[in-house]
């Protein structure tokens, strides 16, 4: 199936690298118009050659700025639609994660993961709706299991997510209004990906997740970008408000057993 995303405008917040940038490419390769913000530079710079040659007449533009920074991103959100015209997708993505227990977890590494992952998804949603196509945006959080499974090790990333999920629904109920549609995609382990890599990085630990899994595989960037393409096109013109795990059922199961084994492979 392919989708038809000519002439519409995609801003993808952390969209440099891993997920949000296959989602980006995505957007790109059906015919959007895109821009990514993340810190670095050189990973901005990277990202925006490859949106340019997603395509034939590719168009992309970057920002290098923290999502902590709300002047940052409203700067490139304005600068966006005055280059590319309003925003008719928005994806916010960006977060931080590293497995720890939380007696190991410095109240400075908690802020940090707190304040990437759900003050910046506030700051991105807050200052584009002047930016969004009112009525027809769809706007997609990326979150995680860890929002709706507490996890061991993972205290700070399920405080924020779980934060992201509940501004995703508060924000669907508010700006629904305007017609524009809010909804979290929930990834669940994703193969090559830098969360991953940091979650389980030895063979043994992906062999574990992996089987703890119902479809028995790890996910892939493109699944992800997949279920953002549908939910950003007609065909969901009337999901607003949820939280779709796209993770091979893992959630179902509590991802217990992977846990338990990063765990033990972490901790011993
Ligand atoms: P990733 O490659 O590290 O992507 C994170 C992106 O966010 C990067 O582009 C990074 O670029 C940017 N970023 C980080 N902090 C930022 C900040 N303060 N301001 C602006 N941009 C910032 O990670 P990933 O594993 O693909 O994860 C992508 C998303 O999927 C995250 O929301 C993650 O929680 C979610 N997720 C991933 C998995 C998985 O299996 N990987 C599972 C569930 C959920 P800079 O370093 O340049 O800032």
């Amino acid at each position: 199936m392919t989708f038809d995303f000519s002439g519409k405008t995609v801003f993808v917040a952390g969209g440099t690298s891993g997920i949000n940038l296959e989602i980006a490419l995505a957007f790109a390769e059906a015919g959007a118009r895109v821009a990514v913000l993340s810190r670095s530079q050189d990973k901005v710079d990277g990202a925006v050659a490859k949106l340019r040659a997603a395509r034939a007449g590719a168009e992309a533009i970057g920002f290098a700025a923290d999502v902590r920074e709300q002047p940052a991103v409203e700067a490139a959100l304005a600068k966006t639609k005055e280059t590319f015209g309003a925003i008719d997708v928005l994806v916010s993505g960006a977060a931080g994660n590293f497995p720890a227990p939380a007696v190991g977890i410095s109240p400075k590494g908690f802020r940090s993961v707190v304040e990437i992952d759900l003050l910046g998804t506030f700051h991105v949603l807050r200052s584009a709706l002047p930016h969004l196509v009112q009525p027809g945006a769809s706007v997609i959080n990326i979150s995680a299991p860890q929002a709706y499974i507490p996890m061991e090790m993972q205290m700070h990333v399920c405080a924020a997510k779980a934060g992201v999920d509940m501004v995703t629904r508060v924000a669907a109920l508010e700006w629904g209004a305007f017609g524009v549609r809010v909804n979290s995609v929930s990834p669940g382990p994703i193969a090559e990906t830098e969360g991953m890599n940091r979650l389980a990085p030895t063979e043994e630990l992906r062999a574990l997740v992996a089987d703890s899994v119902p479809l028995k595989r790890f996910g892939t960037t493109r699944d992800i970008a997949n279920c953002c393409l549908w939910l950003a096109s007609p065909l969901a013109s009337y999901v607003t408000g949820a939280v779709i795990p796209v993770d091979g059922g893992w959630a179902l199961g509590g991802a217990s057993v992977s846990v338990a084994g990063m765990k033990k492979a972490l901790m011993g």
